[in-house]
């Protein structure tokens, strides 16, 4: 499965901790990611990842293009609800593109946590089918 991680600055520790916690199932799958999100969270894990541009130069962008092809098979998206971004017009875009798909995205750890367990469990696998 392809798996986007994005993580705004506030949520950027949370996301490294939960891709340290899901590391194992993780390193089964691609994995795509935003450029600062995918430094921290390569640093910290050793997983293979490939790193688009930094969200403000627009690697939000580039990872939506890929989620309008319907190549994205799950996103985790951290966001931050309590900081205005000027990029705030993308996320809307990634989460409508998702939804014109059904890729499986969570805004949130708790989401997160379902997600990366359904994913284990072969819950996603439906989406290799639907590409
Ligand atoms: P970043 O981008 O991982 O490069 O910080 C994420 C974002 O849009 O904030």
């Amino acid at each position: 499965m392809n798996i986007a991680l994005i993580a705004h600055d506030a949520k950027k520790e949370l996301m490294v901790q939960f891709c340290i916690a899901y590391c194992g199932i993780l390193s089964r799958h691609t994995l795509c990611a935003t450029g600062t999100t995918g430094n921290l969270v390569a640093e910290a894990t050793g997983l293979k990842i490939t790193r688009f541009l930094s969200g403000e130069q627009g690697g939000d962008q580039q990872i939506a293009s890929r989620i309008g092809c319907n190549e994205i098979d799950m996103v985790l998206f951290f966001r931050d609800p309590l900081t205005a971004k000027p990029n705030e017009p993308n996320d809307m875009n990634i989460l409508r593109l998702c939804d014109m798909h059904n890729i499986p995205i969570a805004t949130n750890i708790a989401t997160g946590e379902v997600l990366i367990h359904g994913l284990d469990r072969g819950d996603l696998d439906w989406r290799i089918y639907s590409r």
